[in-house]
Protein backbone atom coordinates (compact mmCIF):
# COMPACT_ATOMS: atom_id res chain seq x y z
CA UNK A 1 0.00 0.00 0.00
CA UNK A 2 1.34 3.47 -0.71
CA UNK A 3 2.37 5.86 2.18
CA UNK A 4 3.67 9.19 2.00
CA UNK A 5 4.21 11.62 4.88
CA UNK A 6 2.31 14.44 2.73
CA UNK A 7 -0.23 13.70 -0.42
CA UNK A 8 -1.14 16.86 -1.91
CA UNK A 9 -4.35 16.58 -4.02
CA UNK A 10 -4.66 18.51 -6.78
CA UNK A 11 -1.60 19.57 -9.19
CA UNK A 12 -2.78 23.23 -9.94
CA UNK A 13 -0.86 26.23 -8.53
CA UNK A 14 -1.72 25.87 -5.25
CA UNK A 15 -1.21 22.06 -5.19
CA UNK A 16 2.20 22.03 -6.95
CA UNK A 17 3.84 25.23 -4.96
CA UNK A 18 2.24 23.19 -1.46
CA UNK A 19 4.16 20.33 -2.82
CA UNK A 20 7.35 21.75 -3.49
CA UNK A 21 7.40 23.31 0.06
CA UNK A 22 6.75 20.23 1.45
CA UNK A 23 9.91 18.78 0.09
CA UNK A 24 12.03 21.48 1.14
CA UNK A 25 10.99 20.76 4.44
CA UNK A 26 12.76 17.45 4.17
CA UNK A 27 9.69 15.07 4.38
CA UNK A 28 8.34 12.34 1.57
CA UNK A 29 5.59 13.90 -1.10
CA UNK A 30 3.39 12.54 -3.24
CA UNK A 31 0.74 14.46 -5.25
CA UNK A 32 -2.62 13.21 -7.06
CA UNK A 33 -4.31 14.88 -9.34
CA UNK A 34 -7.41 13.70 -11.93
CA UNK A 35 -6.06 15.38 -15.15
CA UNK A 36 -2.52 16.04 -16.16
CA UNK A 37 -0.94 18.05 -13.86
CA UNK A 38 -0.84 21.11 -16.56
CA UNK A 39 -4.19 20.53 -17.80
CA UNK A 40 -5.08 21.98 -14.29
CA UNK A 41 -7.19 25.06 -14.84
CA UNK A 42 -4.75 26.96 -13.31
CA UNK A 43 -3.69 27.03 -16.87
CA UNK A 44 -6.61 28.91 -18.15
CA UNK A 45 -5.30 32.00 -16.43
CA UNK A 46 -5.10 34.53 -18.87
CA UNK A 47 -4.62 38.41 -17.01
CA UNK A 48 -1.91 37.93 -14.59
CA UNK A 49 -0.69 37.81 -10.73
CA UNK A 50 -0.67 40.83 -8.16
CA UNK A 51 1.96 42.73 -6.33
CA UNK A 52 2.87 46.19 -4.97
CA UNK A 53 6.93 45.78 -4.49
CA UNK A 54 7.04 49.47 -4.64
CA UNK A 55 7.56 49.71 -8.41
CA UNK A 56 5.10 52.96 -8.09
CA UNK A 57 5.42 55.99 -6.02
CA UNK A 58 2.64 55.83 -3.38
CA UNK A 59 1.89 51.94 -4.34
CA UNK A 60 2.79 49.41 -1.54
CA UNK A 61 1.70 46.03 0.14
CA UNK A 62 -0.77 47.88 2.65
CA UNK A 63 -2.33 50.01 -0.24
CA UNK A 64 -2.47 46.41 -2.25
CA UNK A 65 -4.27 45.20 1.01
CA UNK A 66 -6.74 47.82 1.83
CA UNK A 67 -7.90 47.24 -2.28
CA UNK A 68 -8.10 44.42 -1.65
CA UNK A 69 -10.32 44.54 1.80
CA UNK A 70 -12.60 47.22 -0.28
CA UNK A 71 -12.61 45.09 -3.06
CA UNK A 72 -13.98 41.91 -0.53
CA UNK A 73 -16.37 44.67 0.32
CA UNK A 74 -15.17 44.32 4.03
CA UNK A 75 -16.20 40.81 4.09
CA UNK A 76 -12.31 39.00 4.11
CA UNK A 77 -9.84 39.17 6.99
CA UNK A 78 -8.00 41.61 7.17
CA UNK A 79 -4.89 39.63 8.94
CA UNK A 80 -5.05 36.52 5.93
CA UNK A 81 -4.79 39.77 3.46
CA UNK A 82 -2.14 41.85 5.09
CA UNK A 83 -0.22 38.07 4.75
CA UNK A 84 -0.91 37.97 1.04
CA UNK A 85 0.18 41.10 0.16
CA UNK A 86 3.43 41.62 2.61
CA UNK A 87 4.68 38.34 0.52
CA UNK A 88 3.58 39.17 -3.01
CA UNK A 89 6.66 40.45 -3.86
CA UNK A 90 8.72 37.24 -3.16
CA UNK A 91 6.70 35.36 -4.90
CA UNK A 92 6.66 36.70 -8.31
CA UNK A 93 10.99 36.64 -7.71
CA UNK A 94 10.46 33.46 -7.12
CA UNK A 95 8.64 32.33 -10.02
CA UNK A 96 11.02 34.72 -12.52
CA UNK A 97 14.08 32.83 -10.81
CA UNK A 98 12.28 29.59 -11.48
CA UNK A 99 11.95 30.17 -15.45
CA UNK A 100 8.56 32.43 -15.95
CA UNK A 101 9.54 34.92 -18.73
CA UNK A 102 6.73 38.03 -17.37
CA UNK A 103 6.40 40.73 -19.92
CA UNK A 104 8.57 43.62 -19.43
CA UNK A 105 8.57 47.36 -20.22
CA UNK A 106 10.68 49.68 -22.78
CA UNK A 107 13.10 50.11 -19.91
CA UNK A 108 13.25 46.58 -19.06
CA UNK A 109 11.13 46.19 -15.66
CA UNK A 110 8.69 43.97 -15.15
CA UNK A 111 5.88 45.23 -17.21
CA UNK A 112 2.46 45.84 -15.50
CA UNK A 113 -1.08 46.17 -16.21
CA UNK A 114 -3.88 47.47 -14.07
CA UNK A 115 -6.95 45.60 -13.22
CA UNK A 116 -9.93 45.24 -11.92
CA UNK A 117 -10.56 47.75 -8.53
CA UNK A 118 -6.65 47.87 -7.91
CA UNK A 119 -5.42 51.53 -6.83
CA UNK A 120 -2.04 51.27 -9.22
CA UNK A 121 -0.91 48.94 -12.32
CA UNK A 122 0.23 46.32 -10.26
CA UNK A 123 -0.46 43.02 -12.58
CA UNK A 124 2.49 41.37 -13.53
CA UNK A 125 2.17 39.09 -17.00
CA UNK A 126 2.70 37.14 -19.20
CA UNK A 127 1.03 38.21 -22.68
CA UNK A 128 -2.90 36.79 -21.95
CA UNK A 129 -1.65 33.37 -20.99
CA UNK A 130 0.17 33.67 -17.50
CA UNK A 131 -1.43 30.79 -15.61
CA UNK A 132 0.16 28.43 -18.31
CA UNK A 133 3.36 29.98 -17.93
CA UNK A 134 3.19 29.49 -14.39
CA UNK A 135 1.69 25.99 -14.08
CA UNK A 136 4.09 25.18 -16.72
CA UNK A 137 7.40 26.43 -15.06
CA UNK A 138 6.26 24.55 -11.40
CA UNK A 139 5.88 21.44 -13.03
CA UNK A 140 9.13 21.46 -14.65
CA UNK A 141 10.43 22.12 -10.65
CA UNK A 142 7.99 19.16 -9.47
CA UNK A 143 10.41 16.89 -12.84
CA UNK A 144 13.56 18.28 -11.54
CA UNK A 145 13.00 16.82 -8.19
CA UNK A 146 12.24 13.76 -8.84
CA UNK A 147 11.58 12.39 -5.01
CA UNK A 148 7.98 13.64 -5.37
CA UNK A 149 6.08 11.16 -6.53
CA UNK A 150 3.08 12.08 -8.87
CA UNK A 151 -0.07 10.07 -9.65
CA UNK A 152 -1.31 11.72 -12.61
CA UNK A 153 -4.98 10.75 -13.34
CA UNK A 154 -6.03 9.34 -10.47
CA UNK A 155 -9.37 10.07 -9.05
CA UNK A 156 -9.64 10.79 -5.47
CA UNK A 157 -12.93 9.19 -4.06
CA UNK A 158 -12.95 10.06 0.19
CA UNK A 159 -10.62 10.63 2.63
CA UNK A 160 -9.75 7.95 5.09
CA UNK A 161 -10.21 9.29 8.45
CA UNK A 162 -9.36 7.45 11.80
CA UNK A 163 -9.48 8.34 15.36
CA UNK A 164 -10.46 11.72 14.57
CA UNK A 165 -7.62 12.96 11.83
CA UNK A 166 -6.98 12.49 8.10
CA UNK A 167 -4.67 9.88 7.31
CA UNK A 168 -4.58 9.87 3.69
CA UNK A 169 -7.15 8.94 0.82
CA UNK A 170 -8.79 6.52 -1.32
CA UNK A 171 -8.27 7.05 -4.83
CA UNK A 172 -9.38 5.37 -8.03
CA UNK A 173 -6.61 4.72 -10.70
CA UNK A 174 -8.30 6.19 -13.87
CA UNK A 175 -6.42 3.69 -16.46
CA UNK A 176 -7.24 0.21 -14.46
CA UNK A 177 -10.27 1.31 -12.72
CA UNK A 178 -8.97 0.24 -9.87
CA UNK A 179 -9.49 1.66 -6.43
CA UNK A 180 -5.96 2.49 -3.64
CA UNK A 181 -6.03 3.45 -0.06
CA UNK A 182 -2.91 5.99 -0.26
CA UNK A 183 -1.96 6.44 3.49
CA UNK A 184 -0.22 9.94 4.74
CA UNK A 185 0.37 11.78 8.10
CA UNK A 186 -0.78 14.77 6.30
CA UNK A 187 -3.31 15.46 3.37
CA UNK A 188 -3.37 19.01 1.50
CA UNK A 189 -6.58 19.55 -0.51
CA UNK A 190 -5.88 21.59 -3.49
CA UNK A 191 -8.40 20.88 -5.38
CA UNK A 192 -9.47 24.21 -7.01
CA UNK A 193 -12.80 25.66 -7.76
CA UNK A 194 -16.58 24.78 -8.31
CA UNK A 195 -17.75 26.65 -11.15
CA UNK A 196 -19.52 23.74 -12.99
CA UNK A 197 -22.03 23.69 -10.33
CA UNK A 198 -23.21 26.39 -12.80
CA UNK A 199 -24.16 26.50 -16.59
CA UNK A 200 -22.19 28.49 -18.29
CA UNK A 201 -19.12 28.78 -16.50
CA UNK A 202 -15.78 30.38 -17.26
CA UNK A 203 -14.03 26.62 -15.67
CA UNK A 204 -13.07 23.81 -17.30
CA UNK A 205 -15.01 20.95 -16.66
CA UNK A 206 -13.11 19.35 -13.98
CA UNK A 207 -13.28 22.35 -11.78
CA UNK A 208 -16.55 20.17 -9.78
CA UNK A 209 -15.56 21.17 -6.26
CA UNK A 210 -14.31 17.84 -5.23
CA UNK A 211 -12.27 19.16 -2.49
CA UNK A 212 -14.61 21.19 -0.99
CA UNK A 213 -17.19 18.47 -0.61
CA UNK A 214 -14.61 16.00 0.77
CA UNK A 215 -13.81 18.32 3.82
CA UNK A 216 -17.61 19.09 3.90
CA UNK A 217 -18.25 15.29 3.99
CA UNK A 218 -15.39 14.98 6.88
CA UNK A 219 -17.11 17.28 9.54
CA UNK A 220 -14.83 20.68 8.09
CA UNK A 221 -16.99 23.75 7.76
CA UNK A 222 -17.12 25.65 4.65
CA UNK A 223 -17.69 29.20 4.89
CA UNK A 224 -19.00 32.06 2.48
CA UNK A 225 -20.16 29.66 0.04
CA UNK A 226 -22.65 32.25 -1.59
CA UNK A 227 -19.93 34.55 -2.61
CA UNK A 228 -19.67 33.32 -6.14
CA UNK A 229 -18.22 35.84 -8.39
CA UNK A 230 -19.86 36.55 -11.85
CA UNK A 231 -16.97 37.73 -14.44
CA UNK A 232 -18.13 40.70 -16.36
CA UNK A 233 -16.37 39.83 -19.64
CA UNK A 234 -17.23 35.88 -21.27
CA UNK A 235 -18.20 35.29 -24.54
CA UNK A 236 -21.70 35.22 -25.88
CA UNK A 237 -22.91 31.54 -26.58
CA UNK A 238 -19.93 29.64 -25.30
CA UNK A 239 -19.01 31.28 -22.04
CA UNK A 240 -15.46 31.26 -22.43
CA UNK A 241 -13.56 33.81 -20.27
CA UNK A 242 -12.30 37.14 -22.38
CA UNK A 243 -9.76 37.97 -19.43
CA UNK A 244 -9.86 42.02 -17.63
CA UNK A 245 -6.62 42.06 -19.39
CA UNK A 246 -8.90 43.82 -22.21
CA UNK A 247 -9.48 46.11 -20.28
CA UNK A 248 -6.84 46.86 -18.38
CA UNK A 249 -5.68 47.70 -21.79
CA UNK A 250 -7.81 49.79 -22.00
CA UNK A 251 -10.77 48.56 -23.51
CA UNK A 252 -14.35 49.87 -23.17
CA UNK A 253 -17.40 48.21 -22.50
CA UNK A 254 -20.74 49.84 -24.45
CA UNK A 255 -24.04 49.27 -24.76
CA UNK A 256 -26.61 49.09 -27.47
CA UNK A 257 -26.47 52.96 -27.93
CA UNK A 258 -22.97 52.82 -27.97
CA UNK A 259 -22.84 54.30 -24.87
CA UNK A 260 -19.89 54.11 -22.33
CA UNK A 261 -22.43 53.06 -19.64
CA UNK A 262 -19.92 51.62 -17.02
CA UNK A 263 -18.94 56.09 -16.35
CA UNK A 264 -22.39 55.85 -15.10
CA UNK A 265 -22.35 53.33 -12.29
CA UNK A 266 -18.40 53.74 -11.88
CA UNK A 267 -17.78 57.40 -12.46
CA UNK A 268 -13.75 56.93 -10.86
CA UNK A 269 -12.87 53.52 -12.11
CA UNK A 270 -15.16 53.18 -15.20
CA UNK A 271 -14.12 49.59 -16.69
CA UNK A 272 -12.11 48.89 -14.00
CA UNK A 273 -14.34 48.66 -11.28
CA UNK A 274 -14.35 45.42 -9.34
CA UNK A 275 -15.75 42.92 -11.08
CA UNK A 276 -19.25 42.55 -9.17
CA UNK A 277 -20.03 45.37 -9.51
CA UNK A 278 -19.19 45.66 -13.43
CA UNK A 279 -21.11 42.59 -13.73
CA UNK A 280 -23.99 43.87 -12.14
CA UNK A 281 -24.06 46.98 -14.23
CA UNK A 282 -23.94 44.85 -17.16
CA UNK A 283 -26.41 42.52 -16.33
CA UNK A 284 -29.13 46.38 -15.49
CA UNK A 285 -28.30 47.26 -18.61
CA UNK A 286 -29.18 43.75 -20.43
CA UNK A 287 -32.47 43.59 -18.22
CA UNK A 288 -33.63 47.17 -19.01
CA UNK A 289 -33.28 46.76 -22.88
CA UNK A 290 -29.97 48.30 -23.69
CA UNK A 291 -28.18 45.08 -24.40
CA UNK A 292 -27.52 43.51 -27.92
CA UNK A 293 -28.65 39.27 -27.88
CA UNK A 294 -28.47 39.59 -24.14
CA UNK A 295 -24.81 41.14 -24.03
CA UNK A 296 -23.00 44.29 -24.16
CA UNK A 297 -19.42 44.92 -26.16
CA UNK A 298 -15.94 44.76 -25.39
CA UNK A 299 -14.50 47.16 -27.59
CA UNK A 300 -10.52 47.07 -28.02
CA UNK A 301 -10.37 48.24 -31.65
CA UNK A 302 -9.09 51.49 -30.42
CA UNK A 303 -6.18 49.61 -28.87
CA UNK A 304 -4.69 48.60 -32.22
CA UNK A 305 -3.19 45.63 -33.72
CA UNK A 306 -0.29 46.13 -32.20
CA UNK A 307 -1.43 45.35 -28.86
CA UNK A 308 -4.18 43.30 -29.12
CA UNK A 309 -2.05 41.01 -31.27
CA UNK A 310 1.14 41.10 -28.48
CA UNK A 311 -0.39 41.01 -25.25
CA UNK A 312 -4.13 39.66 -25.87
CA UNK A 313 -3.42 37.20 -28.36
CA UNK A 314 -4.90 34.05 -26.43
CA UNK A 315 -8.56 36.74 -26.41
CA UNK A 316 -7.79 37.58 -29.69
CA UNK A 317 -7.68 33.91 -31.10
CA UNK A 318 -10.73 32.81 -28.53
CA UNK A 319 -13.08 35.69 -30.12
CA UNK A 320 -12.00 34.73 -33.89
CA UNK A 321 -12.48 30.82 -33.16
CA UNK A 322 -15.67 31.00 -31.44
CA UNK A 323 -17.61 34.04 -32.76
CA UNK A 324 -15.19 34.31 -36.31
CA UNK A 325 -14.51 38.41 -34.35
CA UNK A 326 -11.73 40.15 -35.34
CA UNK A 327 -11.03 42.25 -32.02
CA UNK A 328 -9.04 44.64 -34.33
CA UNK A 329 -12.23 45.67 -36.31
CA UNK A 330 -15.11 44.53 -33.99
CA UNK A 331 -16.40 44.80 -30.70
CA UNK A 332 -17.06 41.28 -28.81
CA UNK A 333 -20.24 40.73 -27.37
CA UNK A 334 -19.63 39.92 -23.84
CA UNK A 335 -22.56 39.30 -20.89
CA UNK A 336 -21.37 38.02 -17.25
CA UNK A 337 -21.16 34.62 -16.47
CA UNK A 338 -19.59 32.41 -13.29
CA UNK A 339 -15.87 32.37 -13.07
CA UNK A 340 -14.43 31.80 -9.17
CA UNK A 341 -15.74 30.72 -5.89
CA UNK A 342 -14.59 33.57 -3.28
CA UNK A 343 -15.76 30.95 -0.28
CA UNK A 344 -14.19 27.86 0.31
CA UNK A 345 -13.32 25.03 3.34
CA UNK A 346 -12.24 27.46 5.88
CA UNK A 347 -8.69 27.74 6.91
CA UNK A 348 -6.09 29.31 9.00
CA UNK A 349 -3.29 30.85 7.29
CA UNK A 350 -1.51 27.37 7.57
CA UNK A 351 -3.87 26.04 5.76
CA UNK A 352 -4.83 24.06 8.80
CA UNK A 353 -8.77 23.25 9.11
CA UNK A 354 -10.95 21.75 12.18
CA UNK A 355 -9.42 18.12 11.49
CA UNK A 356 -5.94 17.28 12.76
CA UNK A 357 -3.47 16.08 9.55
CA UNK A 358 -6.18 17.66 7.15
CA UNK A 359 -5.35 21.51 4.94
CA UNK A 360 -5.95 23.09 2.25
CA UNK A 361 -5.07 25.76 -0.45
CA UNK A 362 -5.78 27.84 -3.13
CA UNK A 363 -9.36 28.36 -4.78
CA UNK A 364 -11.22 25.26 -2.61
CA UNK A 365 -10.18 27.13 0.38
CA UNK A 366 -11.11 30.24 2.23
CA UNK A 367 -8.90 31.82 4.10
CA UNK A 368 -10.25 34.43 3.78
CA UNK A 369 -8.80 36.52 1.52
CA UNK A 370 -11.50 37.36 -0.82
CA UNK A 371 -14.14 37.73 1.08
CA UNK A 372 -17.43 39.14 -0.84
CA UNK A 373 -15.68 39.55 -4.36
CA UNK A 374 -11.80 38.74 -5.25
CA UNK A 375 -10.19 41.01 -6.92
CA UNK A 376 -8.70 40.09 -11.02
CA UNK A 377 -5.24 38.91 -10.48
CA UNK A 378 -5.15 38.23 -6.71
CA UNK A 379 -6.20 34.37 -6.87
CA UNK A 380 -2.77 32.84 -8.63
CA UNK A 381 -1.04 35.16 -6.06
CA UNK A 382 -3.34 33.28 -3.46
CA UNK A 383 -2.85 29.94 -4.72
CA UNK A 384 1.36 30.13 -4.64
CA UNK A 385 1.30 32.35 -1.06
CA UNK A 386 -1.14 29.54 0.62
CA UNK A 387 0.00 26.62 -0.93
CA UNK A 388 3.23 27.70 -0.01
CA UNK A 389 2.34 28.11 3.67
CA UNK A 390 0.32 24.80 3.84
CA UNK A 391 3.24 23.06 2.62
CA UNK A 392 5.06 24.00 5.20
CA UNK A 393 2.69 23.41 8.14
CA UNK A 394 1.78 20.30 6.70
CA UNK A 395 5.25 18.90 6.60
CA UNK A 396 5.86 20.17 9.99
CA UNK A 397 3.30 18.19 11.44
CA UNK A 398 3.99 15.19 9.42
CA UNK A 399 7.29 15.51 11.30
CA UNK A 400 6.04 15.23 14.15
CA UNK A 401 3.54 12.63 13.97
CA UNK A 402 3.31 8.78 13.82
CA UNK A 403 2.58 6.86 10.50
CA UNK A 404 -1.25 6.35 10.14
CA UNK A 405 -2.39 2.35 10.40
CA UNK A 406 -2.30 0.06 7.76
CA UNK A 407 -5.90 -1.33 6.83
CA UNK A 408 -6.87 -2.04 3.94
CA UNK A 409 -10.39 -2.31 4.37
CA UNK A 410 -11.29 1.61 4.07
CA UNK A 411 -11.88 1.36 0.21
CA UNK A 412 -14.50 -0.95 1.10
CA UNK A 413 -17.42 1.68 0.99
CA UNK A 414 -16.00 3.25 -1.95
CA UNK A 415 -15.66 0.04 -3.96
CA UNK A 416 -19.52 -0.58 -2.64
CA UNK A 417 -20.85 2.55 -4.08
CA UNK A 418 -18.90 2.24 -7.22
CA UNK A 419 -19.53 -1.70 -7.77
CA UNK A 420 -23.77 -0.74 -6.99
CA UNK A 421 -23.18 1.96 -9.80
CA UNK A 422 -21.86 -0.75 -12.29
CA UNK A 423 -25.07 -3.00 -11.22
CA UNK A 424 -27.48 -0.85 -11.31
CA UNK A 425 -30.07 -0.60 -14.45
CA UNK A 426 -30.23 1.70 -17.03
CA UNK A 427 -33.43 4.13 -16.28
CA UNK A 428 -33.00 7.12 -18.40
CA UNK A 429 -31.60 9.28 -15.59
CA UNK A 430 -27.76 10.52 -16.70
CA UNK A 431 -25.44 12.39 -14.61
CA UNK A 432 -24.28 14.50 -17.43
CA UNK A 433 -27.89 15.63 -18.16
CA UNK A 434 -29.10 16.33 -14.99
CA UNK A 435 -25.58 17.88 -14.38
CA UNK A 436 -26.47 20.89 -16.90
CA UNK A 437 -29.57 21.21 -15.68
CA UNK A 438 -28.88 22.13 -12.26
CA UNK A 439 -26.27 24.49 -13.51
CA UNK A 440 -29.02 26.46 -15.32
CA UNK A 441 -31.13 26.27 -12.33
CA UNK A 442 -28.14 27.51 -10.13
CA UNK A 443 -27.74 30.45 -12.71
CA UNK A 444 -31.31 31.53 -12.99
CA UNK A 445 -32.16 30.96 -9.07
CA UNK A 446 -28.91 31.89 -7.44
CA UNK A 447 -27.14 34.04 -9.77
CA UNK A 448 -26.08 37.70 -10.05
CA UNK A 449 -29.47 39.13 -8.96
CA UNK A 450 -31.16 37.00 -6.11
CA UNK A 451 -34.52 36.60 -3.88
CA UNK A 452 -35.77 34.56 -0.88
CA UNK A 453 -38.66 32.76 -3.54
CA UNK A 454 -36.11 32.12 -5.95
CA UNK A 455 -33.86 31.08 -3.29
CA UNK A 456 -35.59 28.64 -1.49
CA UNK A 457 -37.05 27.22 -4.77
CA UNK A 458 -33.13 26.59 -5.52
CA UNK A 459 -33.02 24.56 -1.95
CA UNK A 460 -35.97 22.87 -3.07
CA UNK A 461 -34.77 21.57 -6.92
CA UNK A 462 -31.57 20.57 -5.54
CA UNK A 463 -33.83 18.10 -3.10
CA UNK A 464 -35.45 16.71 -5.88
CA UNK A 465 -31.80 16.65 -8.50
CA UNK A 466 -30.53 14.65 -5.50
CA UNK A 467 -33.40 12.02 -5.43
CA UNK A 468 -32.95 11.57 -9.45
CA UNK A 469 -29.10 11.87 -8.95
CA UNK A 470 -29.32 8.46 -6.54
CA UNK A 471 -31.11 6.44 -9.61
CA UNK A 472 -28.37 7.63 -12.21
CA UNK A 473 -26.55 5.10 -14.19
CA UNK A 474 -23.47 4.05 -16.43
CA UNK A 475 -23.66 3.23 -19.82
CA UNK A 476 -19.84 2.79 -20.28
CA UNK A 477 -19.78 -0.77 -17.82
CA UNK A 478 -15.46 -0.54 -18.86
CA UNK A 479 -12.75 -0.48 -16.28
CA UNK A 480 -10.29 1.41 -18.45
CA UNK A 481 -10.80 5.53 -18.21
CA UNK A 482 -14.28 5.16 -17.43
CA UNK A 483 -15.07 9.39 -17.59
CA UNK A 484 -19.19 8.37 -17.25
CA UNK A 485 -18.15 7.03 -13.45
CA UNK A 486 -15.82 10.40 -12.93
CA UNK A 487 -18.78 12.45 -14.16
CA UNK A 488 -21.25 10.48 -11.63
CA UNK A 489 -18.85 10.79 -8.85
CA UNK A 490 -18.21 14.55 -9.81
CA UNK A 491 -22.29 14.93 -9.84
CA UNK A 492 -22.03 13.78 -6.19
CA UNK A 493 -19.60 16.68 -4.86
CA UNK A 494 -21.74 19.39 -7.19
CA UNK A 495 -24.57 18.44 -5.36
CA UNK A 496 -22.61 19.24 -2.32
CA UNK A 497 -21.17 22.62 -2.86
CA UNK A 498 -24.71 23.69 -4.11
CA UNK A 499 -26.70 22.72 -1.53
CA UNK A 500 -24.08 25.22 0.65
CA UNK A 501 -24.05 27.86 -1.77
CA UNK A 502 -28.28 27.83 -1.71
CA UNK A 503 -28.25 27.46 2.17
CA UNK A 504 -25.75 30.14 2.75
CA UNK A 505 -27.46 32.34 -0.27
CA UNK A 506 -30.81 31.92 1.65
CA UNK A 507 -29.25 33.13 4.94
CA UNK A 508 -27.55 36.13 4.36
CA UNK A 509 -30.05 39.05 4.29
CA UNK A 510 -28.24 41.77 3.17
CA UNK A 511 -26.35 42.66 -0.01
CA UNK A 512 -22.73 42.60 0.44
CA UNK A 513 -19.67 41.62 -2.67
CA UNK A 514 -20.70 39.15 -5.39
CA UNK A 515 -24.09 38.11 -3.04
CA UNK A 516 -27.04 40.76 -4.10
CA UNK A 517 -30.39 40.50 -2.99
CA UNK A 518 -32.85 42.29 -4.75
CA UNK A 519 -35.38 42.40 -1.23
CA UNK A 520 -32.41 43.03 0.90
CA UNK A 521 -30.63 45.55 -1.33
CA UNK A 522 -28.31 47.63 1.16
CA UNK A 523 -25.40 46.41 2.92
CA UNK A 524 -25.74 45.76 6.78
CA UNK A 525 -22.69 45.53 9.05
CA UNK A 526 -24.82 45.54 11.91
CA UNK A 527 -26.46 42.35 11.45
CA UNK A 528 -24.66 41.20 8.54
CA UNK A 529 -20.59 41.56 9.09
CA UNK A 530 -20.02 37.94 9.46
CA UNK A 531 -18.94 34.73 7.79
CA UNK A 532 -21.29 32.21 6.89
CA UNK A 533 -20.52 28.45 7.71
CA UNK A 534 -22.06 25.65 6.62
CA UNK A 535 -21.64 22.00 8.46
CA UNK A 536 -22.96 18.82 7.01
CA UNK A 537 -25.74 17.00 8.25
CA UNK A 538 -27.44 14.05 6.29
CA UNK A 539 -30.62 16.57 6.16
CA UNK A 540 -28.62 19.49 4.19
CA UNK A 541 -26.44 22.36 5.59
CA UNK A 542 -26.37 23.43 9.39
CA UNK A 543 -25.53 27.17 9.47
CA UNK A 544 -23.28 28.84 12.03
CA UNK A 545 -21.26 32.04 11.34
CA UNK A 546 -17.66 33.66 12.71
CA UNK A 547 -16.82 37.40 13.43
CA UNK A 548 -15.15 38.79 10.46
CA UNK A 549 -11.03 39.74 11.57
CA UNK A 550 -10.67 43.61 11.30
CA UNK A 551 -7.18 44.70 12.11
CA UNK A 552 -6.73 48.22 10.21
CA UNK A 553 -9.62 49.11 8.06
CA UNK A 554 -13.06 49.47 9.46
CA UNK A 555 -15.72 49.20 6.96
CA UNK A 556 -16.66 52.29 5.00
CA UNK A 557 -19.17 52.59 1.68
CA UNK A 558 -17.57 51.28 -1.47
CA UNK A 559 -17.65 53.22 -4.50
CA UNK A 560 -15.53 52.82 -7.58
C1 LIG B 1 -10.50 31.01 -17.41
C2 LIG B 1 -9.89 31.47 -16.11
C3 LIG B 1 -9.00 32.54 -16.08
C4 LIG B 1 -8.45 32.97 -14.86
N1 LIG B 1 -7.57 34.02 -14.87
C5 LIG B 1 -6.99 34.41 -13.71
C6 LIG B 1 -6.01 35.44 -13.67
O1 LIG B 1 -5.62 35.99 -14.70
N2 LIG B 1 -5.48 35.80 -12.48
C7 LIG B 1 -5.85 35.20 -11.30
O2 LIG B 1 -5.34 35.57 -10.25
N3 LIG B 1 -6.78 34.20 -11.31
C8 LIG B 1 -7.34 33.79 -12.48
N4 LIG B 1 -8.27 32.77 -12.46
C9 LIG B 1 -8.51 32.04 -11.22
C10 LIG B 1 -7.31 31.11 -10.95
O3 LIG B 1 -6.82 30.63 -12.18
C11 LIG B 1 -7.70 29.91 -10.10
O4 LIG B 1 -8.39 30.33 -8.96
C12 LIG B 1 -6.46 29.15 -9.65
O5 LIG B 1 -5.62 28.87 -10.76
C13 LIG B 1 -6.84 27.87 -8.96
O6 LIG B 1 -5.66 27.14 -8.71
P1 LIG B 1 -5.70 25.84 -7.79
O7 LIG B 1 -4.30 25.36 -7.72
O8 LIG B 1 -6.41 26.15 -6.53
O9 LIG B 1 -6.63 24.80 -8.57
P2 LIG B 1 -6.57 24.21 -10.09
O10 LIG B 1 -5.54 24.83 -10.93
O11 LIG B 1 -7.98 24.24 -10.57
O12 LIG B 1 -6.15 22.71 -9.84
C14 LIG B 1 -6.97 21.77 -9.20
C15 LIG B 1 -6.26 20.43 -9.18
O13 LIG B 1 -6.98 19.52 -8.38
C16 LIG B 1 -7.07 18.28 -9.02
N5 LIG B 1 -8.27 17.59 -8.52
C17 LIG B 1 -9.50 18.11 -8.33
N6 LIG B 1 -10.33 17.16 -7.85
C18 LIG B 1 -9.60 16.03 -7.75
C19 LIG B 1 -9.90 14.70 -7.33
N7 LIG B 1 -11.14 14.32 -6.93
N8 LIG B 1 -8.91 13.79 -7.36
C20 LIG B 1 -7.66 14.12 -7.79
N9 LIG B 1 -7.34 15.36 -8.20
C21 LIG B 1 -8.29 16.29 -8.17
C22 LIG B 1 -7.11 18.61 -10.49
O14 LIG B 1 -6.69 17.52 -11.27
C23 LIG B 1 -6.12 19.78 -10.56
O15 LIG B 1 -4.80 19.30 -10.69
C24 LIG B 1 -8.82 32.32 -13.66
C25 LIG B 1 -9.69 31.25 -13.68
C26 LIG B 1 -10.25 30.83 -14.89
C27 LIG B 1 -11.25 29.70 -14.86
Amino acid sequence: MPQHDVVVVGAGLAGMRAALEALDQGVDVAIISKVHPVRSHSAAAQGGINAAMGQEEGDNWEVHAFDTVKGSDYLGDQDAIELLCQEAGEHIIEMEHMGVIFNRDEEGYLARRGFGGASYARTFFVADITGQAMLHVLYEQVLKHHQIKVYEEWFVTSLIMEDGRCAGVVALELLTGRLYPIRAKAVILATGGLGRVYEPSTNGLVCSGDGISLAYRAGAPVMDMEMVQYHPTTLKESGFLMSEAARGEGAYLTNSGGERFMQRYAPNKVELAARDVVSRAEQTEIDEGRGIDGCVLLDSRHLGKELIHSRLHQEYDIAMTYLGIDMVEQPVPVRPGVHYIMGGIKTDVDGAMNIAGLYAAGECACVSVHGGNRLGANSLLDTLVFGKRSGRHAADYAKSTPPAGESEAVITPDEGQIKALFERADNGERAPLLRTEMGRMMDEHVGIFREKKALAQAVDKLKEYRERFQRASLHDKGKVYNTDLMFVLEMGFLLDCADTIAASALAREESRGAHYRTDFPKRDDESWLKHTLCYYTPDGPRMDYLPVTITQWPPAERTY
